[in-house]
């Protein structure tokens, strides 16, 4: 069985303890890996190579940080069937997705951000006649960086590549459910020649390594990605020591559909923003609010297009929907859609875990689901479910739609689908949300700010933010004459 190894200082090696823990494929609920189960032996190690590497990489021209990533982006794109297929194996989600959208990114996250820094400039600040201010930003030393499951190696690169190029060295852990596409990334960092300790990436699990990062006095910084819960325990551990955090965490986002929308565009990425890997993704649109004249075709229309998106293998190419991403999840998300019942919806399509036959059989696969007649503030309209499961409503106002989509504790994203741009600009306006998708979903510039309100997080990544958090600004303030 493959054996999953740690990326320190350099080299591949195992846990101090030398255990292990089982990685699933999900797909077949199978075991079919083997990851370091590390302790803070193993991220003290790490970190002591990242603390040696830091005077160096932090004093490289930015033009050589840049050209390491340029080629890590570069070995990622060379590599992309064998990363799609792994990804897709690990997670459970379909190769076709892997190919299309999570390695594609994670090779544009290194471009982006290893050409990004070539352009980051400080300001300067002049009073005029008296004195000139100008702004250091200093790599702030070694950081910590913490991904979750649904988007491994999309969401791993979208920290690592910022903190590298921006002078930092890194401490990383990958979540524990999905570690393969972080391993294979440290086997192409090794090809790429990039020096001795300046990434290194430790499995195993949150409560244990993780937890060591986020404790560990000489780590200046985390950026974590994950849930709420998790988030607020590493605020708590990390706050004391005045650590510098960027917390991307959970979401309930709403999708509003007015009646003067572009019907087939709209319909047609509702299906993806509902269900795409699984409606695992933290901007899916799990609340849809649908303007009452437009409710009963878009019901019908949207359930009927749902029943046809077929569910199978991740490895198959005609697979729309793939597996979740492990049995403990499955049964989560199952337990919402009989809360759901209990608290008098209607499921309109799905509902179910699906068998599929020969080797997939123990596979962790749910039906595309539906539901509707709930109210806005039950529980199942509220908590982040995190799977293929979303609820309709029908609305009139748009008092009432703003107020059930604002009423979560969450506020990462939101979708808006109507043709009249001044109600565009008020319903975006008023939205308790860091992102606003208007006739579109998960459309992506890389310099945008990213990242939520309230519940969802604080901090944003993205574009210059990512540097911005990267480094530690220091004012010079010279005074003339
Ligand atoms: P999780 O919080 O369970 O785990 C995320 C990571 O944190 C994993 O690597 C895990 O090992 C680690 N971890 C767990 N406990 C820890 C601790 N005590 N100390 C340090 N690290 C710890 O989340 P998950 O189940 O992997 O991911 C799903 C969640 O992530 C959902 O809530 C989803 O909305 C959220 N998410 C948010 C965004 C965003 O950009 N806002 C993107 C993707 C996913």
């Amino acid at each position: 069985m493959k054996k999953i190894l740690n990326y320190i200082n350099g080299e591949l090696s195992p846990s101090n303890t030398n255990t292990y823990l089982d990685n699933y494929d999900p797909s077949r609920g199978m075991v079919y890996s083997q990851i370091p189960d590390s302790d803070e032996k193993d991220v003290e190690r790490a970190f002591k190579a990242a603390n040696a590497a830091f005077p160096k990489w932090s004093k490289l021209p930015k033009e050589k940080r840049s050209a390491y990533l340029l080629k890590i982006a570069e070995l990622i794109e060379e590599n992309l069937e064998e990363l799609s297929r792994a990804e897709s194996k690990d997670n459970g989600k379909t190769i076709q997705l892997a190919k299309s959208v999570d390695i594609p990114r994670a090779a544009a996250n290194f471009r982006f951000y290893g050409t990004g820094i070539l352009h980051y400039a400080a300001h300067a600040h002049e009073m005029e006649e008296l004195a000139i201010n100008y702004t250091l930003r200093h790599p702030l030393g070694v950081v910590g960086c913490i991904s979750p499951w649904n988007l491994p190696l999309y969401l791993f690169s979208w920290k690592i590549a910022p903190a590298l190029a921006a002078g930092c060295t890194v401490v990383a852990k990958p979540s524990e459910v999905t570690p393969m596409s972080a391993f294979l990334l440290s086997e192409i960092c090794i090809k790429a020649g990039l020096p001795p300790g300046v990434l290194n990436i430790v499995h195993g699990l949150g409560s244990k390594a993780g937890n060591a990062i986020v404790a560990h006095p000489g780590i200046k910084a985390i950026s974590f990605t994950g849930g709420t819960k998790t988030g607020a325990h590493i605020a708590s551990v990390a706050a004391p020591q005045f650590k510098k955090l960027s917390l991307e965490l959970g979401g309930k986002n709403p999708n509003i559909i007015f009646a003067d929308c572009n019907y087939e565009k709209m319909l047609s990425t509702t299906l993806h923003s509902s269900f795409s890997n699984q409606g695992q993704i933290c901007l899916c649109g799990s609340r849809i609010f649908v303007e009452r004249p437009i409710y009963e075709k878009f019901k019908n229309d949207f359930v009927e297009r749902t029943s046809k998106l077929k569910v199978g293998s991740p490895e198959s190419s005609d697979s729309k929907i793939g597996a979740v991403v492990s049995e403990s999840h499955m049964e989560k998300i199952l337990s919402y859609v009989e809360l759901a019942k209990k608290e008098g919806g209607s499921v309109l399509c799905g509902g179910k875990r699906m068998i599929l036959e020969g080797e997939f059989e123990n596979g962790y696969y749910i039906e595309p689901t539906i539901i509707e007649g709930l109210s806005y503030d039950c529980r199942t309209n509220q908590e982040e479910i995190f799977g293929p499961v979303v609820t309709l409503t029908p609305f009139d106002t748009e008092e009432d739609v703003l107020h059930w989509a604002n009423s979560v504790i969450y506020g990462l994203a939101a979708s808006v689908w109507t043709e009249n741009t001044s109600r565009a600009h008020r319903i975006a306006n008023e939205l308790h949300t860091g992102i606003v998708w208007v006739n579109c979903w998960m459309l992506r510039d890389l310099r945008t700010p990213f990242g939520g309100v309230k519940s969802s997080g604080v901090g944003r990544e993205g574009g210059f933010e990512a540097f911005d958090f990267f480094t530690e600004p220091k004012n010079v303030c010279i005074k003339y004459n």
